[in-house]
């Protein structure tokens, strides 16, 4: 456990949405005196939980955690089992989430209350779908997260607690611990180590948006697209026209 306040360094560096860049930015955390934690227990001063939702590329996943293993980082990844960009029960896709877990990351739920409901659910509904999506993600993957982050949220979940799993956004991720998140790359506006480090934080980054070489948002997105369709065209093709059914796409790499 980590007793000291991390320690202030004003950051010079523009942020770029690359890997080299993320490796840069978590040795500095790590050079401010943070320690690395989980979900489980409640945050001690000093500590920081990394976080992952995995909007649309596991594979990107994959080489994040790479970077935060080498460093002797334990991240959670949040995955969604309703996204069209991928798929937990997908060969590659399990592989790479296995692989992440035996790098010592955890795997959890990134839940769509959009896939269910167009407005405000019950506590009790949102506890029900959110405890079948876990099995379901545990009969790819095994263990999973005690934690659940709900994909773009709407106001109605934050600051709420929910019985049978800890929300990302309940009240102590409001109040008692700080968020530095990359959505929408609003890092760039925002440098994420500016200003006071904060006593206890939590970082969410979304792999997708990074890469090997700087993209700004919509060509990151418009790439990605463009990566995973060229990916089920293979498949499609590879599955009925070659007859070949056990295809490890890895094996053609990230398409960047
Ligand atoms: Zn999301």
């Amino acid at each position: 456990m980590n007793t000291h306040s991390p320690s202030r360094r004003e950051p010079t560096e523009p942020v770029e949405f690359t890997f080299d860049w993320y490796e840069r930015f978590l040795t500095d955390l790590l050079d401010a005196g943070y320690t690395p934690a989980d979900y489980d227990d409640p945050l001690e001063p000093g500590e920081m939980i990394v976080r992952h939702d995995i909007d649309f590329s596991p594979r990107k996943a994959l080489e994040m955690g790479r970077i935060e293993a080498d460093l002797g980082i334990e991240a959670t990844y949040f995955v969604l089992l309703n996204c069209p960009l991928y798929n937990v029960f997908y060969k590659p896709i399990r592989s790479a989430l296995g692989e992440l877990q035996s790098m010592g990351h955890t795997i959890g739920i990134h839940f769509s209350t959009h896939q269910y409901w167009d407005g405000e659910a019950s506590s009790t509904a949102v506890t029900e779908r959110v405890l079948e999506e876990r099995e379901a993600l545990a009969c790819a993957v095994g263990n999973v997260s005690e934690a659940v982050s709900f994909h773009r949220p709407d106001e109605w979940l934050f600051r709420r607690s929910f019985e049978g799993f800890t929300s990302t956004y309940e009240e102590r991720f409001f109040t008692d611990i700080a968020y530095r998140g990359d959505s929408n790359q609003r890092w760039r506006e925002e440098h994420p180590l500016a200003g006071e480090l904060p006593d206890k934080l939590q970082i969410l980054t979304h792999p997708g948006l990074w890469g090997d070489e700087d993209a700004d948002f919509e060509t990151r997105l418009s790439n990605e697209v463009e990566a995973e369709l060229e990916r089920t065209r293979r498949f499609m093709h590879e599955q009925l026209v070659e007859k070949k059914y056990n295809v490890d796409e890895f094996q053609y790499g990230t398409n960047e």
